[in-house]
Formats: C-alpha cells, sequence, structure tokens
C-alpha cells in the first residue's frame, strides 16, 4: 500500500496514553533526519523534543546508521545466557569508565522501566542476602517519574501517578515533599527536613530511596539544588539505606554534565541509565551497580540476581549505543549543551511577560515555560505543527529538549514558536485551557 493508513491506525493501534475510542489525531511520519522530522504530507518540523530526551545526534546519522549496519552483518540478536558478545563488553566497558566508581556492575535491560524494576529488586535482594528481611519498601520524592510497570509506578507522585487507578495491586512506598529548592537557590536545611523524617522513622523497613537527581523529568520538568543530593547520600548512610539514582531521563549530557549527579558529586548505590543511552535509536538502558551491592546480591540466597529479559544486551542495540556514545564523546557536546542553554534562556525570556505563565526555567539543554493551567493537547500540538516545529506539551507544561546538534537558527524557530504559542494561548485562554484540569 502507499502511503500510512491513518486510518487503521485511528481505529486499531494504542499509541501512549490514549483512548482507542476516542483518540487524540496523530501526524504520519514518513522520515526523519538531522533535527527535522518528515510528515507524509512533505511538511518537515524542527524536533524539539529527541523523541522524548533520547535523539541526541538527532536523527539517521551516518554513523549511527552504519554501527547498526555492520552490527547487523554479524548478528542482529544471540541469548545472553551462557552467551556474550562483543559489542556488550564494549559497551559496559564505556559506561564503567563514564560512570563515577564504585559503580562498576552492569545490568542491561530492554527499557528504561525495566532497568528501574531491577534496580529496585538489587535493593530488595541486597537486604535478604544481608539478613535483614525487614527492608522491603521504598521512599522517594513527590513529582518523580520512573516509568509505567508497577514497582516504577508505585515510586511516581501519587496524585499524577496512577496510584488511585491500581490500588490495591500497586505496592505502597513513602513519599517525601518534593524538593523544593531551585537549582540556583541558596541551601537551607529545611528544605530537606521532611526527606529526613521519612528515612528516620521509616529507616527499619526502607530499602532504598530512588530519586531523579537535579531535575524531575515527566514527574513535572522541576530544577532542584544538588545540595539535596549531598544532604541525602549522608542521610541514606547515616541510617543504612540504599541510595537509587534514575538517570534515565538526565544522563547523557542534557543538564550540562555528563551525568546529572556530576553537579552534585554524589555516586549512589545503583544507578539507571536508558534514553539517550542508544541516540534515540533502539531501545536499550541499564542499571548499574557498586561492586559492594553486587557481590552482596549475590552472596544471598539463591546466590544470584533474578532477573533475564529475553532480550537482554541485544547486540544491535549494544552496538549502536557504544557508537553514539563515542560520537557524544567526540561531539563537543558540552559547548553544544551550553550554547543550547543560553540559546533557550534568552529566547524563553519573552514567555515570562504573558499573564498565563507561571514560571519559565532553563537548565542545560532543557527549556521549560510553566503555564498557570493546563493546555488542550490537540488544539496546542496543531498550533506548532503549522509553525513547523514539533513540541508536545503535557499539563501545564511546554517545555524543549532538543538534539544537541541543533543549529542557533532552528533553536531560534522552536523559541519563537513557544513564545507565540503560549501568547496565543494567553490570549485565548477559554478556547486553549479545557475547563476544570
Ligand atoms: C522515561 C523515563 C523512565 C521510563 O523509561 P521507559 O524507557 O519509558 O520505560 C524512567 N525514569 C525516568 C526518569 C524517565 O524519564
Amino acid at each position: 500500500m502507499n502511503g500510512i493508513d491513518s486510518g487503521f491506525d485511528r481505529s486499531h493501534i494504542w499509541h501512549p496514553y490514549t483512548s482507542i475510542t476516542n483518540p487524540l489525531p496523530v501526524y504520519a511520519v514518513k522520515g526523519a533526519r538531522g533535527v527535522y522530522i518528515e510528515l507524509e504530507d512533505g511538511r518537515k518540523l524542527i524536533d524539539g523534543m529527541s523523541s522524548w530526551w533520547a535523539a541526541v545526534h538527532g536523527y539517521n546519522h551516518p554513523e549511527l546508521n552504519r554501527a547498526v549496519r555492520e552490527q547487523l552483518e554479524s548478528m542482529s540478536h544471540v541469548m545472553f545466557g551462557g552467551l556474550t558478545h562483543e559489542p556488550a563488553v564494549t559497551l559496559a566497558r564505556q559506561l564503567v569508565a563514564l560512570v563515577p566508581r564504585p559503580l562498576d556492575r552492569v545490568f542491561f535491560s530492554d527499557s528504561g522501566s525495566v532497568s528501574v524494576e531491577v534496580a529496585l529488586k538489587m535493593a530488595l535482594q541486597y537486604w535478604e542476602a544481608r539478613g535483614n528481611h525487614r527492608k522491603k519498601r521504598m521512599l522517594t520524592v513527590r513529582s518523580g517519574y520512573h516509568g509505567d510497570t508497577f514497582g516504577a509506578m508505585s515510586v511516581c507522585d501519587p496524585d499524577t501517578g496512577m496510584h488511585r487507578l491500581f490500588r490495591g495491586f500497586l505496592p505502597e512506598q513513602y513519599f517525601a515533599e518534593a524538593p523544593r529548592c531551585g537549582f540556583h537557590d541558596t541551601w537551607s536545611e529545611a528544605y530537606i527536613e521532611d526527606m529526613r523524617r521519612n528515612i528516620e522513622s521509616h529507616a527499619d523497613d526502607l530499602a532504598a530511596v530512588i530519586i531523579e537527581p537535579v531535575v524531575q523529568g515527566a514527574g513535572g520538568m522541576r530544577f532542584y539544588s544538588p545540595h539535596y543530593l549531598q544532604r541525602l547520600r549522608e542521610l541514606c548512610d547515616r541510617y543504612g539505606v540504599l541510595l537509587i539514582f534514575d538517570e534515565i531521563a538526565t544522563g547523557f549530557g542534557r543538564t550540562g554534565k555528563l551525568f546529572a549527579l556530576e553537579h552534585a558529586g554524589v555516586v549512589p548505590d545503583i544507578l539507571c541509565v536508558g534514553k539517550a543511552l542508544t541516540g534515540g535509536y533502539m531501545t536499550l538502558a541499564a542499571t548499574l551497580a557498586t561492586a559492594q551491592v553486587a557481590e552482596t546480591v549475590c552472596s544471598g540466597d539463591p546466590g544470584v540476581f533474578m532477573h533475564g529479559p529475553t532480550f537482554m544486551a541485544n547486540p544491535l542495540a549494544c552496538a549502536v549505543a557504544g557508537a553514539s556514545i563515542r560520537l557524544l564523546l567526540d561531539s563537543g557536546w558540552q559547548e553544544a549543551v551550553c550554547r543550547i542553554e543560553r540559546q533557550l534562556e534568552s529566547g524563553l525570556e519573552s514567555c515570562r511577560a504573558n499573564a498565563g505563565v507561571a514560571d519559565v526555567r532553563v537548565l542545560g539543554a532543557i527549556g521549560v515555560v510553566e503555564l498557570q493551567r493546563p493546555v488542550d493537547m490537540g488544539s496546542i500540538q496543531r498550533m506548532f505543527v503549522e509553525r513547523g516545529v514539533w513540541v508536545r506539551p503535557f499539563g501545564r507544561l511546554v517545555y524543549l529538549m532538543p538534539p544537541f546538534i541543533i543549529s542557533p537558527a532552528e533553536l531560534d524557530i522552536l523559541t519563537s514558536a513557544v513564545c507565540d504559542v503560549v501568547r496565543e494561548c494567553s490570549a485565548e485562554a477559554v478556547d486553549l485551557f479545557p475547563p476544570e484540569m
């Protein structure tokens, strides 16, 4: 058949968080190259989303294409049980070299959510192995997002997450207030007090604290002070609780550091990476643990870590991840992210003047315009497409996280589109904001 059958799509295929009976419009894509997503009707959109934090090098990159093609010629997949291969070993070596010591034991999985499940299981098996059978709960902060599988969902924000919907099945965890100290705010101990109280009072049954370092992504696009993480590390050590960092969104340069934990100089016991790991080419994630955690996990009954996905360490995904990391390190990413940060700051500044805008904030290659009220996704999406850009807001948040290869002129088009659309939204608030959300 010629063309994309969007009628079939509309009646048979679920998209993320959509209704099958009342779907939102979707745009048919026929290709993507560099920072452009090309629609079937020939329109080209500048990508402001990097396909959800992932496509840091843009699309259809010759070097990444070559890595996949070459790997395909030798093998696309073999099981990882009892077998190993060069793409997995090379990638693990790269990851271990990039993250701070002593995070040097690697577990590969297929998606970010699964890497979070793996991290939670490691924490539980760790305490079991140490003969402590009470430490079964997790503590996290509100406004977090860690994925859509059950363990991951249980540590997402309890109000905006899916806790009510799945109550009775979802494990119940502890929640401290979201970090309230902005990235640049002067630190005060009051900012960690609720977290401290939680750790202290639940130390007996707490296995781990899990948190997105510095940037809370899909739970609200909030940035907070690195001091928070330094104090959190001290508290976890003092009360005997493991610390898990979820860098699935922040890893690989997005916040201006290769990993957001570098803003704080704090090393967790377990670290999750995903999203930009393969440069947005394939689905792959990894959970890294310290030798101490990994060895303890394997010292208890049954003497092994109990997880093993069918497509673990898929060679195509590992090969493209390896190539993506090499490309990133050779690309001068830090200057690119710095330039994007400065341009997002100046380009989004004029949004502040709009009555409907609650806040404008930028960190690294992340620019956020927080509105007073939620937007209507369908209509705002159309306004962006009409302006030749791909920006997908959620709730009250209109945000940009472009590929690092974006040129100043292309980024200018993105920030101008955001300012225009936000201005129109403020002017026509009645049309664009759905009532009572
Ligand atoms: C996207 C994301 C996840 C989930 O990753 P998936 O690949 O969608 O399963 C987990 N944590 C954070 C911080 C994320 O941004």
